[in-house]
């Protein structure tokens, strides 16, 4: 099977990912490849896509207002515009080719501007919000949400409580996406592109959750299509 390319951040002139990216595609059976920003033409980048079994845009710092055309508010994070640029152009390239794709946190946020959708700068300024920036360590599960499908299918249940570090969150969703998990204050938490094969967006983080394994086997079920 060939292995799913996941996304990192940059800590100056290094590479940054989590390892539990990492453990929770090996737990599967699924090969990582990691890619860092790079300056590639959009035929490399296609032909780098098409080589991959699937992509994972990984968690990370906010996606730039601009990229919505919003100007930046107080509350908004630190923000890596290099980074948005390669995710969003391997993006474009992933879904040109159908790749399987699944977005985690800031890679969900991504999805969704991709897809025309706009953000919540900070959820301190969302009326009446839960804490999203949860205070337990992230295997924890923090908040529950109500699922649709595809999720509630994967997961084989109508609501779950999932890990929650996040102070952005999709605002309105975008063209073409169908929202598929709920906080108890109205915030998507989950959503899916019925058009593409495979193309989930989760605003937790189910690297660290271990009864949340079946959406990564889905991730490599969707692969081995490839
Ligand atoms: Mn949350």
């Amino acid at each position: 099977m060939r292995p799913i390319g996941v996304t990192c951040s940059l800590r100056g002139d290094d590479c940054c990912l989590r390892m539990a990216y990492l453990r929770a595609l090996n737990n599967v059976g699924l090969a990582a490849v990691v890619l860092p920003p790079q300056s590639l033409s959009a035929g490399k980048i296609a032909a780098l896509a098409d080589g991959l079994g699937g992509l994972l845009l990984a968690g990370g710092v906010d996606p730039h207002p601009l990229l919505w055309g919003e100007e930046p508010c107080p509350g908004l994070g630190a923000v890596d515009a290099a980074r948005d640029a390669w995710e969003l152009a391997l993006l474009k390239a992933a879904l040109a080719c159908n790749l399987p794709i699944l977005g985690i946190c800031r890679g969900m946020q991504l999805i969704n501007v991709y897809f025309g959708g706009t953000l919540w700068q900070d959820l301190a300024d969302k009326p009446a919000a839960l804490l999203h920036n949860q205070t337990a360590p992230p295997d924890v599960g923090w908040h529950s949400v109500t699922l649709a499908a595809p999720f509630s299918d994967i997961l084989g249940n109508s609501s779950v409580v999932v890990n929650s570090l996040h102070h952005q969150g999709v605002r309105v969703l975008g063209a073409g996406l169908k929202a598929g998990a709920y906080a108890a204050d109205g915030l998507i938490e989950a959503f899916s592109a019925p058009k593409q094969a495979f193309c989930l967006g989760v605003q937790w983080h189910p690297e660290h959750l271990p009864e949340q394994q079946a959406l990564w086997q889905a991730l490599a079920t969707a692969a081995a299509k490839r």
